[in-house]
């Protein structure tokens, strides 16, 4: 299950961040997760409930924000919001398109404390 290796990923970025700071632990953490990530939402809460607690993310309120998916298209240049990689395109039918946005996983905000 990847999810978890990813929620450890954060875990890390959080720790640095909270070592940076000379804080003691996060209030609150802010996720930017792209529609095409590849993340399954209930296996990362899985892995959330399972690797959080004993880290400084313990007691933090997360947010998830999704970002939908959207795709230029690469006969007309018209980008439109795709549900999956390879959505034709609206205007012309055009299947080869490129991938602007959808992809993201990260860490927006931290808020430590
Ligand atoms: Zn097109």
């Amino acid at each position: 299950m990847h999810e978890l290796s990813i929620v450890q990923s954060i875990i890390g970025i959080a720790e640095e961040q909270v070592r940076k700071a000379n804080a003691k632990t996060v209030d609150a953490i802010e996720l930017e997760i792209g529609a095409l990530a590849g993340i399954e939402w209930e296996a990362l809460d899985f892995a959330w409930q399972a690797g959080v607690p004993q880290t400084v993310l313990a007691h933090a309120t997360r947010s998830i924000h999704r970002i939908p998916a959207r795709t230029r298209c690469s006969a007309c240049a018209l980008e439109f919001e795709s549900a999956e990689w390879f959505a034709p395109c609206p205007n012309c039918g055009e299947i080869l398109g490129d991938l602007i946005q959808g992809r993201e996983l990260r860490v927006k905000t931290l808020v430590v404390s």
